[in-house]
């Protein structure tokens, strides 16, 4: 265990991914194909004024990184202005499908990462700028970030991160004290934005994408390499890479990749553009961009307006198309496994995970144990069909829920009253026949509740560990963003610190628990946003 701390302009970068892959070395920024490597060697370009916005202390103190000042060195290696002797940072090259199509080399555009750092656990963790400049793979773009979407990426990682759902982590929000031209809804009106640098820090970055660009060009050694360094750092205990291994290893990724999507499924997050290149190997949710938290539950919903014509990414679709991108990664591990016939059962591994998580987290989030799988799962299912056809606020009913229904047990003579008041505060409208068929799934749930052996009192604790009070709701992302564009960061702040207890009542921020107001409803970088960032 290591006690030192460090400010990150002096602290200690290991650099694995450089020295054992192969890398362009000129530092030349002008975008072009990058044949035969794994990334380039790049160098930041330095903004007018970094000085610090936000910084996450527990990821910090992980990594043995102390606060710094709101300006000085580290800030200046947060923004870029300034490396640490010790990194050699790069820009990755990869692929990908982008929705649907192969889109060739897409690559680090607008991100690059310093180095590793060793956290005080002895795991090591790569720490990534996004928005730091130019690259090879930034093609017509000009590889900055806007404030606007920083403060999304930085907010949301952490909130995913102490909601238990696997993801990359945010140290730290920086500006720029530049502008940054963007369209927000590429209609034709361009506007100068606030820029801003994240600190994005991840074990690993490398995506499905990185893989398939090898397959595409046929870089085979490229692959293997690629394959065998991601394994022997992060899959140790698959043992050293062979054939078998490389099955095995796929399987795992669909182990992971199924968890994340439980977990997304779970708690009502929409990605918003889950294409190859933003699907991480290690089964983490990665590049926050017009991602949102159901309102209505809604399998339709999606935030993205890119993707409203086909609405390929819309929440009851991620199941679906993490199975696709496995897919596409599969396809691009086939020349290490020379038979597609081996890579198949991984698939069904995602599957039967997705299934079986999926049921386990529903029968938390009710209160249940396992019973009869068949008749729970009918349960659920009714359940999701119920929610889809009324406008009920997802992460709200199973709050409520979870204070209602074991209150329900102790008195079931509240019956009736109790569930009407419930959806009365959970929903953004209801119909008389949209209430009933609520109301008769309440009764069919409470049913089964009463076939369960623990205390009103402990399933009451076990709904509320599995049922978040506090997500990041998008309407109050746009409320930190609006703020933080006119200086005043307390919002920002506030939800920091609310978001990393998301399953404690904390009764003083009630509000931040609310259903979505009315203003909201169809309000730009709240109910829509693109990828304008
Ligand atoms: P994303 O939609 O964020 O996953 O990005 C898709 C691709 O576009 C990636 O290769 C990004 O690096 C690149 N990209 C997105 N925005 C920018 C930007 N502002 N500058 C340079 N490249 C970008
Ligand atoms: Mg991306």
């Amino acid at each position: 265990m290591s006690t030192t701390t460090h400010s990150i302009d002096q602290a200690p970068f290991q650099n694995s991914f450089v020295d054992e892959l192969r890398g362009e070395t000129s530092l030349d920024r002008r975008p072009r194909q990058v044949p035969g490597y794994h990334y380039s060697r790049v160098e930041p370009t330095a903004v007018p004024d970094p000085h610090l916005l936000a910084w996450s202390e527990e990821l910090a103190a992980f990594l043995g990184l102390v606060r710094p000042p709101e300006r000085g060195p580290a800030v200046d290696v947060l923004a870029g202005n300034r490396l640490a002797p010790s990194m050699k940072p790069f820009a990755a090259r990869y692929g990908g499908h982008q929705f649907g199509n192969w889109a060739g080399q897409l690559g680090d555009g607008r991100a690059m990462s310093l180095g590793e750092l060793t956290a005080t656990d002895g795991t090591t963790w790569e720490v990534q700028l996004k928005g730091a400049g130019p690259t090879p793979y930034s093609r017509r773009a000009d590889g900055r970030a806007v404030l606007r979407s920083s403060v999304r990426e930085f907010l949301c990682s952490e909130a995913m991160h102490y909601l238990g759902v696997p993801t990359t982590r945010a140290l730290s929000l920086v500006a720029t004290g530049d502008t940054v031209v963007r369209d927000m809804f590429y209609n034709g009106n361009p506007r100068p934005e606030p820029g801003a640098i994240v600190a994005r820090v991840a074990p690993t970055f490398v995506r499905f994408g990185s893989f398939q660009i090898f397959l595409a060009t046929g870089e085979m050694d490229n692959l293997r390499a690629l394959a065998d360094y991601v394994i022997r750092r992060y899959y140790p205990e698959l043992g050293e890479p062979s054939p078998e291994v490389y099955v095995s290893w796929f399987k795992e990724i669909c182990r992971r990749t199924a968890v994340m999507i439980a977990h997304w499924q779970s708690v009502g997050f929409v990605h918003g553009v889950m294409n190859t290149d933003n699907m991480s190997i290690l089964g983490l949710t990665i590049d926050y961009g017009p991602y949102g938290w159901l309102e209505p539950y809604d399998p339709d919903w999606t935030p993205n307006t890119t993707d409203f014509g086909g609405r390929r990414y819309a929440f009851g679709q991620q199941p679906r198309v993490a199975l696709w991108n496995l897919m596409q990664l599969g396809q691009a591990l086939l020349p290490l496994v020379h038979d597609v016939e081996q890579l198949n059962p991984a698939l069904d591994v995602y599957i039967n995970t997705l299934e079986t998580t999926r049921h386990e987290m529903m029968l938390r989030k009710l209160g249940l144990t396992s019973l009869n799988r068949e008749e729970d799962q009918a349960l659920f299912e009714a359940l999701e069909q119920t929610l889809a056809e009324s406008e009920v606020d997802m992460t709200l009913f199973f709050r409520r829920l979870s204070h209602a229904a074991p209150a329900m047990l102790k008195a079931p003579e509240n019956g009736e009253a109790q569930w009407r008041e419930l959806l009365a505060a959970t929903a953004y409208s209801m119909a008389p026949n949209e209430e009933q068929s609520l109301l008769q799934w309440l009764h069919r749930y409470f049913l089964r509740l009463q076939q369960e052996q623990a205390s009103p009192e402990a399933i009451r604790e076990k709904m509320l560990a599995a049922n978040p009070k506090y997500v990041l709701r998008n309407y109050l992302a746009q409320q930190a963003i609006e703020a933080a564009e006119a200086g005043d960061l307390s919002v920002l702040n506030r939800l920091m610190e609310v978001l990393k207890k998301p399953f404690d009542e904390q009764p003083e921020h009630e509000e931040l628990a609310a259903k979505r107001p009315d203003w909201a409803r169809e309000k730009p970088g709240c109910a829509t946003l693109s990828c304008s960032s």
